[in-house]
This record gives C-alpha cells, structure tokens and sequence, in this order.
C-alpha cells in the first residue's frame, strides 16, 4: 500500500508545474456581483465551475494526490467517505476520466437501492465497499489499511475528504488567486480544515513574496464558516488547531520547494476569524430555518448552494453583511469593527450532494 503524507515527497519541478496550473485555474472561474443590500454585496466567486466533473474545493485538493498517483500507474486508489461524499463523487470522476481504478469505502452497511450519488460512483466505475461504522472509524489506522491491502491487493490510500498536507497544498492555488482580487474580507466553509490552510497558506506565499520584493501588500481576512460542530475538550483536536498546524507545515513546504521564507511574518496582512453558530444543529443537518433561506436566496439571486456547506456560509455572509434583512438567521458570535461592504465568496461546489436533500 502507497500512503504519501507530504508534497516533498513529489519531485520539485512537477509540484510547482502543477501549483502553477492550479493557479491559473483558480483565476480563471468568474466571479458575479450579489447586491445584499445599497452597496453592499458580495463576490459570489464560481469555483464550484472549476472543473464539470470534480467540483469546487475537491479539485484542487485532489491534484497532489493524482499526481503522486503518476508514479503507479498500475494501481487502484482507495478512499473514504459517507454515502453522499463530494470527495468521492470528484475523485471517480477524475478515475474514470484518467481509466484508473478506485476503491471506494463507504461509511454505513447498506440495504436496497443504491442511491444517486452512489449509483453515479458505480457507474463511473468505482468498486465500492460498504463497511460499518465501527470498521469505518478505523479509516487511518495502519492495520486497517493493512488489512484491506489483503483484500484489495496493494493500492494508493487516499484518506478521508482528501485533505492533509497533500490537499492542502493544491489549495493554495485558491489562496493566491485571491490575493489578487481587490477585496479584503474572503468566507469560506469549513470541514476539516484543510482547504482553509491551503487559503491561508496561499495568501502567506502572496504576501512573502510582496515584502521580499520591497511591495506593500494588500490585507486579507479570511472569515471561516465551520460546519462541524468545533470540539472543546482539551484531548480532542480542533479543526481550528488543524488548520494552524497544516499552514505553519505549508510554510516550511513553500521555503523548500518554492522558495518562500517561512521567516517572513505575515500576521499583518494575512489574519482569520472564526466565525461560529451557523452548524444548523451540525454536520448534514439541514433544519427548516436554513431550507427557507435557501430556497429564498436561491430564488432571488439564481444561484445554487449545497446544503451542507455553502448554504451555511452563504447564511453567515448574508448575516455579516446585511444584518437587517436576514433576522431570522443565526447571530453573529463576533463581528469585527470595521464595516464591511464587500464579501469574496468562495463557491467550493458540493451540488451534487443536493440530492441526498431532495433538492435538485
Ligand atoms: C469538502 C467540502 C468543503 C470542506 O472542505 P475542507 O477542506 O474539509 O474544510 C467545503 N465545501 C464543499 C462544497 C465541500 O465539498
């Protein structure tokens, strides 16, 4: 079995190639005006459109992986995910269009019908197992990988949501596509944590390379949506913690092998809120509170959100932005002096997980 944790572990030229490739994708997705209020909206920035078969975030947070995946062309990848996985959706789609094969390990035993999202898998042409969420829990324990080695014979694992240092490598391209944009205040939806750190460790690379070359740059805040609720126990990791972890990880990454001085402070420039309360009750929930506001932002503006994600960031940035019209929403736990009249909202695709909600 092929476990690769770390972008160092890829040759330096075909990283920066592909980081460069990643970039110019970010930068190509449109981005439309949504006036919330008088002059004041937000940028509702398309990266949902990034790619027709692996939307949004798990396109950028895929690349590393495929590319290490280069390297054994003969074997199958393996990876996790629940029943409506975005992860899974995208990478065998990507599969398919590559004609390698997957392996895809579903949480939850299954009777009946397969479902739409799993139904596309199968015809995409995904193997998929089914294993209990007891076993599922075991996703990164090596023995467990171990043991479906034996089953499978050897294979890349990809872990859950395709994140760690690899996905959060590819997702810095977002991070730099946005430090070119002229506004400050960039939203973004929160699951593990990783794209956030590529975001933020993007904006860093933006920023070292500004001051090392003598420039000012320009401020950026990042305003985290989580989706999860955040643990507080002491023994349990935080994805706010996580997502500390992997940037300062990212930094030493960028010194090696883009060479960027991790040295370089970029807390003024580059600084991050958590902003907290729009769970809706928690992961996948989706309480009739937050159906009827997306319904009715959906109707007035055209756009289409998924509802475990994007629909709870587009909330807060609605709240954020246009207090007075949403007061049905959830309040703000803390909201930063300045006044905001510009948002850049990243649209990290998801749509497809519509159908597990009856949605279109
Ligand atoms: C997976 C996903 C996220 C969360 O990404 P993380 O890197 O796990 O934080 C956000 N939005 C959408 C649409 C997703 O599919």
């Amino acid at each position: 079995m092929i476990n690769i944790s770390s972008p160092l572990e890829l040759p330096a030229l075909r990283l920066n190639d592909r980081l460069e490739h990643l970039l110019n994708q970010a930068r190509a997705q449109e981005s439309r005006f949504i006036d919330l209020a008088p002059s004041r909206g937000l940028e509702l920035w398309h990266l949902d459109k990034v790619c027709s078969y692996a939307s949004g975030n798990k396109f950028f947070k895929q690349a590393l992986y495929w590319l290490a995946a280069e390297t054994h062309p003969e074997l199958p990848l393996l990876s996790f995910g629940g029943a409506y996985s975005n992860h899974l959706y995208a990478l065998a789609a990507e599969a398919q269009r590559k004609k390698r094969n997957l392996i895809a390990v579903v949480r939850g035993l299954h009777e009946g019908p397969l479902n739409p999202c799993l139904r596309d898998l199968e015809n995409m042409g995904a193997s998929i197992q089914f294993v209990s969420r007891q076993d599922y829990r075991r996703k990164d324990d090596q023995d467990y990988l171990n043991e479906l080695a034996q089953q499978w014979g050897p294979f890349i694992h990809v872990p859950e949501g395709g994140g760690g240092l690899m996905g959060a490598f590819g997702a810095q391209a977002i991070g730099l596509a946005a430090a070119e944009k002229d506004i400050e205040n960039i939203v973004l939806a929160v699951g593990t944590g990783s794209t956030a750190a590529g975001v933020l460790a993007g904006l860093d690379i933006a920023c070292r390379r500004q001051l090392l070359q003598g420039c000012r740059p320009s401020f950026k805040r990042l305003l985290l949506v989580p989706v999860i609720k955040l643990q507080r126990q002491p023994d349990q990791k935080n994805v706010l913690d996580e997502i500390q972890y992997l940037r300062s990880q990212l930094a030493d990454v960028n010194a090696e092998r883009l060479g960027v001085d991790a040295n370089v402070e970029t807390s003024d420039w580059v600084q991050w809120e958590c902003c907290e309360g729009f769970q809706f009750g928690g992961y996948g929930k989706f309480p009739p509170q937050l159906a009827r506001f997306l319904s009715s932002f959906e109707s007035k503006f055209s756009v289409t959100l998924d509802p475990v994600y994007t629909a709870k960031a587009m909330a807060m940035a609605c709240r954020f932005i246009a207090e007075e019209h949403y007061p049905d929403l959830p309040e703000l736990s803390s909201r930063n002096s300045a006044q905001h009249q510009r948002l850049l909202f990243i649209h990290s695709g998801g749509l497809q997980g519509r159908r597990g909600f009856g949605l279109l």
